[in-house]
């Protein structure tokens, strides 16, 4: 069995990427001033950021293969414009490229979207396209909010959306829900933003009929699916409040929610309530919450170990560590084919 990490983020990069978009923004101020072009990092820059972090981590716990992407909080698509986010983000995806390209083994690329409030998803489509057909990416992440925690966007199901739904449908490409920083001082960013966008998502796929249109499309909603699990009969009496259908055949076709959630009762709940079907094994280490619980003496967000303590069939672990996460990414699967996993 293969346990596959499908959510990882290069939050380790080297110092000189973040100087390049610290030059960025110093830019976007003073328009006058040279435009700057992304930070030469070598091999070796790459290699000890991710040999005692990421890489460490994953010897240590017993993963096989995380699937990477860049940093979350820096996507910053509030930020500048669209020329803006497009720039910082296809040096984003460049380094995920170099850090695949080293450890080929070990990583998969996800990519980062150049979105933009108020803009068209066309630039979001033609990385997304770049990504994966150049680079070999496997997925997306996808920020409901790019305005970062005012949500002046439309909802996920709007058809302003379909654009980039096409492009992933065509690519057969699922997308993590996932927001970047947040500009609003009510929602700390990995304690209240990312939770609500996880849980306003879910919300918003009850109230519309995307996946009428798009039957084959894929989201996984991080972080154990929000407040989702939790208040599962809130979200099905809702649904039949709505006359929306059963949220297994209206929803649950097309999300999956990954396994982030840092305590065995969370888990232990989050395997309870929702199919086995629809979970992906996940940590985002290195991520949001880093520390060691005191309660346990492991790392929070060694979320392995609560997979293997849960109650549960050894072929259930598999369906979470290796088969969904297949099935949800059939671009890995083909690679790890290839290889002959
Ligand atoms: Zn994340």
């Amino acid at each position: 069995m293969l346990i596959i990490d499908c959510h990882g983020h290069y939050t380790t990069a080297p110092d000189a990427h973040q100087k390049f978009r610290d030059r960025q923004l110093a830019h976007l101020k003073n328009p006058a001033s040279p435009t700057p072009t992304p930070a030469r990092i070598s091999d070796d820059e790459i290699r000890e950021t991710i040999e005692t972090n990421q890489l460490k981590l994953q010897r240590e716990r017993g993963a096989d293969i995380t699937i990477f992407s860049p940093r979350a909080s820096a996507m910053g698509h509030h930020i500048g414009g669209e020329e803006t986010s497009t720039e910082w983000t296809r040096a984003c995806n460049d380094l995920i490229k170099r850090v695949v390209d080293l450890y080929p083994e070990n990583f998969v690329g996800v990519c980062q979207l150049p979105q933009s409030p108020g803009a068209s998803v066309a630039k979001s489509v033609a990385e997304l396209e770049r990504c994966v057909t150049e680079l070999g990416f496997i997925g997306c992440n996808l920020n409901p909010d790019p305005s970062g925690g005012k949500w002046q966007t439309l909802p996920l199901t709007d058809k302003y959306w379909y654009p980039f739904y096409e492009k992933m449908a065509e690519l057969d490409v699922p997308a993590m829900v996932h927001v970047s920083a947040s500009c609003n001082p009510n929602f700390h960013a990995t304690g209240a933003h990312y939770i609500n966008a996880d849980t306003t998502a879910f919300m918003q796929f009850i109230e519309a009929d995307l996946f009428k249109d798009f039957p084959t499309l894929r989201f996984i909603i991080p972080h154990g699916g929000g407040a989702v699990p939790y208040h599962w009969g809130r979200y099905r009496g809702l649904a039949d409040m709505l006359k929306r259908p059963p949220l297994r055949e209206h929803v649950m076709k097309n999300v999956f929610f990954d396994t982030c959630v840092y305590h065995q009762p969370g888990i232990d709940l989050l395997l309870d309530v929702i199919d086995i079907d629809n979970i992906l094994f996940g940590s985002e280490m290195v991520g949001a919450v880093r520390g060691i619980d005191s309660e346990t003496g492991q790392y929070f967000d060694d979320t392995k170990r609560y997979i293997d303590a849960a109650k549960i069939s050894a072929e259930d672990k598999q369906r979470i560590f290796e088969l969904n996460v297949r099935r949800v990414f059939p671009r890995l699967d083909r690679i790890l084919k290839a290889r002959g996993q």
